[in-house]
């Protein structure tokens, strides 16, 4: 089973802007950590994504790169076993991401949920840059680059994992319906059975003319059991449903069951909302962080009975609690039999408990030139892939009016 995962290709990256939180730790590095053993992964520090909302102070995005990747070290990712690389480092992103905009329509980047709503959460930056409308044709690239199978997302992320299939979609229909594959058809149809080439023909008619879905379904299980290699039944349901050949494969979400973690002030951890915890913060500080969270606003009083469920503080516990302290917390908050200090103060009893071993082994590559030596030998392996791809991919550009 680890076997065939191997030869799956994940692929995924943090923005560099700032330390890595606890949002980061537990949405992502720790399905990172759970996946490199399983995957190829590609895991990359993103600084050009934290230049969208970062530009005007640009001049930190390289100590906080830095930083980030050393906190992925001490927390156990383990380069040996997956490309640690910095996104920059490998300009094939920023020209891919430049070819792709070429194609994109501007409603598809405008309609992005998250667009309008993060321009409104950080009113105090201007946003209304190219840049920022953008990003997610970056992310396109940063995924499609490495021939991605599987993009690890939250829910919340969907919509930019399904940008990044419609624009893979979209190039292969602008460049894979050249006449080349054509010629590819008909060969493959030259070297099936007549009767079913003819049913092939019907099939695409059905899907594309009559918009029966059914007929798409019917020509795929027909091209599996026609005995042709993979390549030549990928070309064939391709000329079904009329997307041309697939040049670029089309990732698949591997969904996130992590939570959202809040940050202190409740809303969504994020470092652009400056509510954050840092994985390697000081034990001081995490107390003083956890003790000025917001909390059930009905419990004015110690006395005032809550409820745990509209309580960001009871959602760091769901993460970080076991079942003995969390029955604690509901039971103590709903009967008022536990004031919130208290409750805060286990919370930060956990997340210090667990800090503790990372903070430790971060001392040993901070300033460390093996942290160099790791981002370069990654840097070039990346690359190894990447120009190979953008190679692949110029190619049919420039070819369609050959
Ligand atoms: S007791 Fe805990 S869960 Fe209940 S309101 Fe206070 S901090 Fe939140």
């Amino acid at each position: 089973m680890t076997s065939n995962l191997r030869n799956k290709i994940v692929v995924s990256g943090i923005r560099s802007t700032g330390k890595l939180h606890l949002g980061n730790y537990h949405g992502a590095l720790k399905q990172w950590l759970s996946m490199q053993d399983k995957y190829t992964c590609f895991f990359f520090a993103a600084d050009l994504h934290g230049l969208t909302t970062n530009y005007a102070t640009a001049g930190d995005i390289p100590v906080n790169t830095r930083t980030m990747v050393e906190d992925w070290l001490a927390a156990g990712l383990d380069h040996e076993n997956c490309c640690i690389f910095v996104q920059s480092d490998v300009p094939e992103h920023s020209e891919l991401h430049l070819l792709f905009s070429m194609f994109t329509p501007l409603s598809w980047l405008e309609r992005i949920p998250t667009y309008k709503d993060q321009q409104a959460k950080l009113s105090d930056k201007d946003l209304s840059t190219y840049g920022f409308l953008g990003y997610p044709l970056l992310q396109a690239a940063d995924v499609l680059l490495y021939n991605a199978d599987l993009v690890p997302v939250g829910e919340d992320q969907l919509a930019h994992l399904e940008l990044v299939r419609k624009i893979a979609r979209r190039f292969n229909f602008l460049y894979g319906n050249s006449p080349s594959f054509e010629a590819e058809i008909n060969t493959i149809m030259d070297s099936i059975d007549k009767k079913q080439a003819k049913k092939l023909r019907t099939l695409k008619r059905d899907y594309q003319q009559k918009g029966l879905s059914v007929a798409l379904e019917n020509a795929t299980r027909l091209t599996a059991n026609l005995g042709l290699e993979q390549g030549m039944q990928d070309s064939l349901c391709s000329y079904v449903a009329g997307t041309g050949k697939t040049i670029i494969n089309l990732p698949e979400p591997l969904l996130s069951v992590t939570p959202k973690l809040p940050g202190t002030d409740g809303q969504k951890m994020s470092k652009s909302y400056n509510n954050t915890i840092a994985l390697t913060e000081a034990e001081p500080d995490v107390r003083k962080k956890i003790k000025s969270m917001p909390t059930d606003p009905a419990r004015v009083k110690r006395t005032d009975p809550g409820e745990p469920s509209k309580c960001p503080v009871w959602e760091l516990h769901k993460v970080y609690a076991n079942s003995e302290i969390k029955d604690w917390v509901i039971n103590g908050c709903r009967t008022a039999k536990i004031g919130c200090i208290d409750c805060k103060s286990v919370l930060a009893d956990s997340i210090v408990k667990e800090q503790a071993p990372i903070i430790e082994r971060s001392k040993d590559y901070r300033d460390n030139p093996i942290v160099d030596k790791i981002l370069s030998k990654g840097a070039e392996r990346a690359r190894d892939t990447a120009t190979t791809t953008l190679r692949k991919l110029k190619l049919v550009m420039h070819s369609r009016d050959n």
